[in-house]
């Protein structure tokens, strides 16, 4: 049986999902008869939600591109800061509205996720396939520490979360998938998810504390759990947490020298 082998070189952070010695250099490989770029970059350990765009023999290709014996194969994840629309991304199109779906270990990015205003489904019981279910049939990005569900082949869109901490973990997803102007704090209930309403203070009677209906005038309450929230000391915490996410204007990458 002919053998069909290919080079392959992956850039940036694909890296750490690659054994050792074959990290940050082009290394050959003997691929299955008709593995696809998708079916080989998974293989070597690379969940495809990680990776944003494959060049193969220099031309930009989908996932479902048949390797052929010596194909030199470069593998990137998303790109930060380099423009590039003119080649042919390996999904389509990103989802109109992000919304998520964490796995049982983000519970706290979970939280923090509805905080900061997007719609975020999170159940320490969730099972694999049920995340799978629930990314497929509602649209949702796949947030996981767990590459191996990365790799079920219905989820399309996902992110390997690197980092530890809740905090470090929100910053690292607002940074990825270039949320910062899309944050919208105080818009989801932090325990069902559920859209908060804002009510006035007669409809809040009752249902605050007396020293903060006189103190306060702004209230949200939410129609699943029915608790009233206000602008309070916590609430400025968290506010100062969101603000922190908003980068500073980021310095060109490349300027040019100072004439
Ligand atoms: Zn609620």
């Amino acid at each position: 049986m002919p053998t069909v082998t290919a080079t392959f070189r992956f850039y940036e952070e694909l890296n750490d999902f690659l054994a050792r010695p074959l990290r940050a250099r082009a290394f050959s490989c003997a691929c299955a008869q008709c593995a696809t770029t998708k079916h080989m970059i998974e293989a070597l350990g690379v969940p495809h939600t990680e990776v944003e765009l494959i060049v193969v023999n220099g031309e930009s290709v989908g996932f479902d591109r048949v390797l052929q014996d010596g194909d030199r194969v470069a593998v990137y994840p998303k790109f930060e800061a380099l423009d590039i629309s003119p080649l042919l991304r390996v999904r389509e199109r990103p989802l109109r509205t992000v919304r998520f779906v964490a796995d049982a270990h983000l519970g706290g990015l979970a939280q923090l996720l509805r905080l900061a205003g997007f719609d975020t489904l999170y159940d320490n019981h969730f099972a694999d396939d049920e995340i799978e279910a629930l990314a497929t049939e509602q649209a949702r990005v796949v947030l996981t520490r767990d590459r191996e569900l990365l790799k079920r082949r219905t989820i399309t869109h996902g992110c390997y979360v690197r980092a530890l901490k809740p905090q470090a973990q929100l910053r690292e997803i607002v940074d990825r998938l270039d949320l910062a102007g899309s944050v919208h704090p105080f818009r989801l209930c932090l325990s069902c998810n559920a859209p908060l309403r804002r009510i006035d203070k007669t409809q809040a009677l009752g249902r605050a504390p007396e020293g903060v209906l006189e103190r306060h005038s702004q209230f949200v309450t939410c129609d699943v759990c029915r608790r009233v929230f206000w602008e309070g000391s916590h609430w400025r915490r968290m506010r100062t947490l969101i603000d922190s996410l908003v980068p500073e204007p980021r310095q060109a990458l490349r300027t040019s020298p100072p004439s």
